[in-house]
């Protein structure tokens, strides 16, 4: 029997404003009640500055079989690239759109293979020695990426990256664009994705529940049942991210809940119809299940 692989990922572990204890918290007990497995992209230099209780929860999180990847090192935009036009379309990217506009040969020039890669291993060891654990998993802050972060990433031996995205449409609505462009997602289109090297790529769909309203819960909900649906058709991993508080402070703060639950029952219902397992699995999981599988 085939499997479907549900991987949910949350951004921002340990950042300032994005990611409180309390909220971290729920949203494991979520976790629980729903019977997946979450990838936590955690910030290196946040997590410095957290207290023991936030590192108990993580190092409790990893006992209890979900996983920690690295979400950058201090979260700022340009540290390991460029964020995607539509990140910076964002109201409160304005400034950072400008920057670029205006900045764009300064910005590159820095992202140097052997700057990244220094980058790369600082937080990486920020995080391994104190959780005691192995990071595989990399996803670059806002998205932001360029041709030398993937270099260094291969060189640095990550297991995967998480920073390419399939669905842009999901800003479309954060945008409050009139005209929604829904992005077919393709095995082709997973497959242009991977990199040149041992390291593979997942790519993730999109963020659904970014302070999701209760005005915009029908569309979102489409467009991720639409990705979800192409990933389950495809068989391709189906990876969604989600913000460690932003998905519980929506005007509605269970919205959120309520959207996975929803998307998580369909999913389950959509692998029964098509005779596949349902496997809400780390992305480290996902990985090494999919990519061992496809070789065979
Ligand atoms: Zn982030």
């Amino acid at each position: 029997m085939k499997s479907f692989l549900f991987c949910f990922s949350t951004d921002d572990g340990c950042l300032d404003g994005y990611s409180t204890e309390a909220h971290l918290e729920r949203l494991l007990a979520f976790c629980e009640e729903e019977k997946i497995k979450m990838t936590l992209f955690t910030v290196p230099l946040s997590f410095e500055k957290k207290s023991k209780t936030y590192s108990s929860i993580l190092k409790n999180m990893i006992s209890q079989g979900h996983e920690i990847g690295q979400h950058g090192l201090e979260h700022t935009r340009f540290e390991f690239g460029i964020p995607p036009e539509m990140i910076l379309d964002l109201p409160h990217e304005k400034e950072n759109k400008e920057f670029v506009r205006t900045h764009r040969p300064e910005i590159e020039k820095q992202l140097s293979v052997s700057v990244i890669t220094s980058r790369l291993r600082n937080g990486r060891e920020i995080l391994e020695q104190n959780l005691n654990c192995k990071i595989k998993g990399f996803r670059g802050p806002c998205l932001s990426v360029c041709g030398n972060l993937f270099t260094a990433l291969v060189l640095e031996k990550y297991a995967y990256d998480s920073s390419k995205c399939f669905q842009p449409g999901a800003w479309d609505i954060l945008n409050n664009k009139k005209e929604i462009k829904i992005k077919p997602i393709t095995k082709k289109d997973f497959d242009a994705a991977q990199v040149k090297g041992d390291m593979k790529t997942l790519p993730l769909t999109a963020e659904y529940t970014w302070y999701l309203e209760k005005d915009k819960l029908e569309i979102t909900f489409d467009l991720a049942r639409h990705d979800l649906d192409a990933c389950i058709e495809n068989d391709i991993p189906f990876v969604p991210v989600c913000h460690v508080s932003p998905i519980q402070e929506g005007n509605e703060p269970l919205l959120g809940f309520e959207f996975y639950r929803r998307l998580i029952a369909y999913g389950q219902e959509k692998a029964a119809s098509m005779n596949k397992k349902f496997e809400a699995v780390t992305m480290s999981e996902a990985c090494n299940k999919f990519f061992s599988k496809s070789q065979e």
